[in-house]
């Protein structure tokens, strides 16, 4: 038995290979120009933008500017399986016994068909669009690392490493994509592009931006799957309020009328229901490409989170939803809010059977589990508002996060269509996550079998506003709190994208990766040692592998707890506690000699930018720096400007201070 099971697998090997021969592919020739003719073989806008941004991304790299990806050396074509007419790419995946369901729509295989005839297939043009980048990637060595850079890359690219073809790759999750707040909702090419170009396919939209964002969706081949608070625009007060009050709910005897924040929708009324399908069949008739609607119920936090005991609403509950005797927990309602949505989405499907509805397992009262099943074209995004952005979500030793694994847990045995929103911003001077907890949170998503993240954070410069000729709103902040936000976790962004296609990418590689793209090699080198070491003390003062403390004298409970080595977004972040992580001491005078080897690598960085008369990475540098003066005067510590290493030029101990 086991020697006719050694001959079958030695057959497929032999057959592989008689079938596919491997191929060495590069992009740079000897004299480090570039020999690589690239042409799309179909009509989608995702391969045209492949084609074109493949050239843009050469150019950019070699900083030779007329390339054009004509003609070259190696051809490489562009293909999407059964769209190229020639069946090509069908054949290639075949060569290698590459399908769908192994690939997944964004997977990507480089095939060669001869020593110097390649083609790059996918089953998505966002497919393809992946394999592009991930091929410069793996060539050329640098990606694009911050919006706001663009494809400025500090030095050329003066040769390629070469990739063996068969190659192939997918992503470890299908949603990977990035949620801006504090911007308007139309296109913002800086960030687009970013995200494209780093392998997301996500930046989200609502039922009131997607007619504005949708058509600049094709060409990234981004996803078209709705979020957002959306109860409102689907049963609106404006039209409703007065002639049927009975579609929200009844609270405290009252009908509600807070129908934007402060109240949802009387979820147990079969008219409401009615209403909220008619809309949304309208909507989908309207831009059929939708592939998911919103069902967001409306921001909350107060009034039983505006869920009202109307009758016909409380029916929908379960008895489990209250708290189990001696919980501190509060009830929940998403017993009711799930088994509402499954009826909705069920209605749907009943016209446009593959459409999915997203909905909130969002707050406090909400992110428990509903006691009901939930419709497998329901997409759940599971986000916790308050989860501790310095411990994984999994730690154990976090007080905060371990009753967000346990509901998240308790969702992914219902469904496997869950996705992660976090909140990884907090003020413009101070980042907030931990590059070791990032990694530890994607792998326990990927063990949950998730469907992928959505953080939100703000977009960089320079179209964070995203303003195009409009006028400024009263929400939007000022231009440079974008950028700053991203000098101070524009590297944590990055580790977090690179994650979601790799969760296991080693934490160093990405931040070699980033530094090198950013500072260039020998600067970059310096600033990943810098980067690693912030990191580390950071990432140290969550007390790794320390039983919890609690802050006070509280007890800990079963609900939220206050963890003395955590922090999250709303907690009032400020430079304050965020240098007593960097600098691991509340004792002013120790911070100066604490902030000593994370300034070397600094200035060290800074001199060979000097050296170099690279201004573009003198400037990137001196961003860091100027965030390290920060945290450094909050403690009574200036530092010297024009010495070449770090020295102080007041502190505490020299008496000018206090
Ligand atoms: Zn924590
Ligand atoms: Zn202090």
């Amino acid at each position: 038995m086991r020697f006719q099971l050694l001959t079958a697998c030695l057959l497929t090997v032999l057959t592989w290979h008689a079938a596919a021969e491997s191929f060495s592919f590069t992009v740079l020739g000897k004299n480090g120009t570039p020999i690589v003719g690239v042409k799309a073989a179909g009509n989608d806008a995702a391969l045209a933008q492949a084609q074109r941004d493949f050239a843009a991304m050469v150019r950019a790299a070699t900083k030779i500017e007329d390339y054009r990806g004509g003609r070259g050396w190696f051809s490489l074509t562009l293909a999407i399986v059964g769209e190229d007419n020639t069946g090509e790419a069908e054949a290639a995946m075949a060569a290698h016994q590459l399908n769908r369901d192994i690939l997944g729509d964004e997977g990507f295989l480089l095939h060669g068909q001869s020593n110097r005839k390649f083609i790059l297939c996918a089953y998505s043009g966002r497919g393809v669009l992946n394999g592009v980048y991930k091929i410069l990637e793996k060539t050329l060595g640098v990606v694009p690392p911050r919006p706001q850079a663009g494809l400025d890359y500090p030095e050329r690219v003066t040769s390629s490493a070469s990739i063996t073809a068969p190659c192939w790759e997918k992503p470890a999750f299908d949603l990977r994509g990035l949620s801006l707040s504090s911007s308007l909702g139309w296109p913002r090419p800086a960030m687009d592009n970013w995200m494209s170009r780093n392998l997301m396919n996500f930046p989200g939209s609502s039922p009131q931006t997607f007619a504005g964002l949708y058509p600049s969706f094709s060409q990234y081949g981004f996803r078209q799957i709705m979020g957002g608070h959306t109860f409102h625009f689907w049963v609106p007060f404006k039209e409703f309020g007065e002639t049927h009050p009975e579609y929200w709910p009844l609270i405290h005897g009252e009908r509600t009328k807070q129908w934007y924040q402060g109240g949802q929708l009387a979820l147990g009324n079969p008219e409401v229901i009615d209403l909220v399908v008619q809309r949304m069949l309208a909507y989908v008739d309207k831009y059929p490409t939708i592939e998911a609607l919103s069902f967001g119920y409306n921001d909350n936090g107060k009034d039983g989170f505006g869920w009202g005991e109307d009758p016909l609403c409380l029916a929908l509950d379960s008895p489990n939803d209250l708290p189990k005797p001696g919980s501190k927990r509060p009830r929940t309602w998403s017993t009711r809010y799930i088994k509402a949505s499954n009826q909705i989405i069920a209605r749907i499907n009943q016209k446009y059977p593959k459409m999915k509805m997203h909905v909130y397992a969002y707050h406090w009262e909400m992110m428990q589990p509903p006691d009901c099943e939930v419709n497998p074209n329901l997409i759940v995004e599971f986000a916790p508002l308050y989860k501790c952005c310095v411990h994984a979500i999994n730690d154990p030793n976090c007080p905060r996060n371990d009753l967000l694994a346990e509901w998240l847990t308790k969702w992914t045995e219902k469904t496997p269509n869950v996705y992660m929103r976090d909140y990884y911003f907090a003020s413009p001077y101070v980042p907030l996550v931990t590059l070791d907890s990032l990694q530890k949170d994607l792998q326990f998503f990927r063990e949950r079998k998730m469907l992928g993240i959505r953080p939100e954070i703000i977009p960089d410069a320079p179209d964070g506003q995203n303003l195009q000729g409009r006028d400024f709103a009263v929400w939007l902040r000022p231009s440079n709190y974008y950028e700053r936000a991203w000098d101070a976790s524009g590297l944590r962004y990055f580790a977090l994208v690179r994650l979601a296609w790799n969760p296991d990418e080693p934490i160093e590689e990405i931040v070699n990766l980033f530094c090198r793209s950013y500072y260039g090699a020998k600067a970059g080198s310096l600033m990943a040692q810098y980067h690693l070491a912030c990191d580390r003390n950071m990432m140290l003062s969550g007390h790794p592998g320390e039983p919890a403390k609690l802050q006070g004298d509280a007890e800990r409970t079963d609900f939220i707890n206050f963890g003395m080595y955590c922090s999250c977004w709303n907690w009032a972040v400020n430079i304050r506690g965020h240098s007593h992580r960097l600098f691991l001491t509340e004792n002013r005078k120790h911070v100066g000699a604490a902030a000593m080897p994370l300034l070397e690598p600094l200035y060290q960085a800074r001199q060979v930018a000097y050296q170099e008369l690279n201004l573009l990475v003198l400037d990137r540098i001196e961003k860091d720096l100027d965030l390290m003066r920060q945290y450094l005067l909050f403690h009574g510590y200036q530092l010297k400007d024009e010495s070449k290493t770090p020295e102080f030029l007041v502190q505490p101990s020299s008496g000018a201070v206090d």
